[in-house]
């Protein structure tokens, strides 16, 4: 069996996170952990945490770090990645966040999935969303039958934090909180680079090589 891998992945809203990590998440067998879909999840009960968070996203904000990092830290301490590892996708997103993941986590390396922002915008504006499985589509990808998801029958939407306003708030997070990461990381000597333009496959193609690449420099002799 393929070996297992810590990552995270790096990226601003729209860049394609969810949909490489997914493919990520398959190729070397470990969990794909996405704080934004545990908290829509969350969200989607009802429970007062769940509103609450319901609150923060729609508005674009950032979850208090405490509460993620609570989260995170407990489905890590989970079997399946403990045996295996992770692609953390969302996580850690403020510098604060990464310091307490070097505690409980150590990841073995961060792939930042670099887009422009012109990109992301308009891929952002046009993002539809399945509301049960997260399949992502587009205005010009749709599913093939009115709106309902090709993967599980559900109905597809746009986000609420896809308007306008939401996305120019977490793309202004992103720059304040998220991108001092990229530095941080690379300091440590952790972070690698990948150009997230192109086929969604051609970026998986790189994004392993990326991973095989980092191996072969770092496996001890
Ligand atoms: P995006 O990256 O497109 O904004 P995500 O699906 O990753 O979307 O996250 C959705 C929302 O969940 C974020 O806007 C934020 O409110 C919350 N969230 C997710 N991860 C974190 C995190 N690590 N720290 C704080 N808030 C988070
Ligand atoms: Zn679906």
């Amino acid at each position: 069996m393929i070996p297992g891998v810590r990552l995270v992945i790096l990226g601003k809203q729209g860049a394609g996170k969810g949909t490489q990590c997914v493919r990520l998440a398959r190729h070397y067998v470990v969990p794909h952990i996405s704080t934004g879909d545990m908290f829509r999840a969350a969200a989607k009960s009802g429970t007062p945490f769940g509103e609450r968070a319901r609150q923060f996203m729609e508005a674009g904000e950032l979850i208090p770090d405490e509460v993620v990092i609570g989260l995170v830290r407990e489905r890590l301490d989970q079997r399946d990645t403990r045996d295996r590892g992770y692609i953390l996708d969302g996580f850690p997103r403020t510098v604060h966040q990464a310091e307490e993941l070097d505690k409980f986590g150590g990841v073995e390396l961060v792939i930042d999935l670099e887009v422009p922002t012109e990109v992301v915008l308009e891929r952002l504006a046009s993002r539809r969303v399945c509301v049960d499985c997260g399949t992502n589509y587009s205005l010009s990808g749709p599913p093939r039958v009115d709106w309902i998801c090709d993967v599980c029958g559900g109905e597809v939407i746009q986000r609420k934090d896809d308007t306008e306003d939401a996305i120019l708030r977490r793309l202004d997070l992103y720059e304040e909180q998220t991108a001092p990461l990229i530095s941080w990381y690379l300091q440590k000597g952790l972070l690698v680079t990948v150009d997230g333009l192109g086929h969604p496959d051609q970026v998986h193609a790189r994004m392993i090589r990326a991973v095989d690449h980092w191996r072969a420099r770092h496996q001890p002799q």
